[in-house]
């Protein structure tokens, strides 16, 4: 058994390069080591998402406060709540973030994976998706 406490999770805001808004992101690195898995918490402000990025593995989110807004290149986003969770495949173009009402929280959870980061999701883009959602 190992523990990974919360406390001694680096912890600060997300890197403005590849994040639109607010967002704070703690994260445990080798959570589990065959395969590696990274986790990250991630809390998004009202409005705040990720740019555009594809992962070279998998990477599960957890959606654990809010509501995850979430969208996959060239398909309607779609808004998920707490205790809902979404599998991203190797490659998928993607973005994930909160929704205009509220901030939310996610764990996520990478596995055998590095991020590859595009362009900002526009505001016009953001607005989009909103508009696509069922
Ligand atoms: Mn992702």
């Amino acid at each position: 058994m190992k523990i990974f406490h919360a406390s001694a999770a680096p912890s600060g805001p997300a890197d403005p390069v590849h994040f639109t808004g607010e967002a704070t992101m703690a994260h445990i690195d080798g959570l589990a080591e065959r395969p590696l898995v990274n986790m990250y918490r991630v809390t998004f402000e009202p409005s705040a998402r990720t740019a555009w990025h594809t992962h070279s593995g998998v990477q599960l989110l957890l959606v654990i406060g809010g509501r995850c807004r979430v969208q996959k290149a060239g398909e309607p986003a779609h808004d998920v709540a707490a205790g809902g969770a979404i599998r991203i495949e190797p490659g998928e173009r993607h973005w994930h973030g909160a929704t205009p009402d509220g901030p939310m929280t996610h764990l996520a959870l990478n596995i055998e994976t590095t991020t590859e980061w595009f362009e900002k999701v526009s505001d016009g883009e953001y607005a989009g998706s909103a508009a696509a959602k069922e």
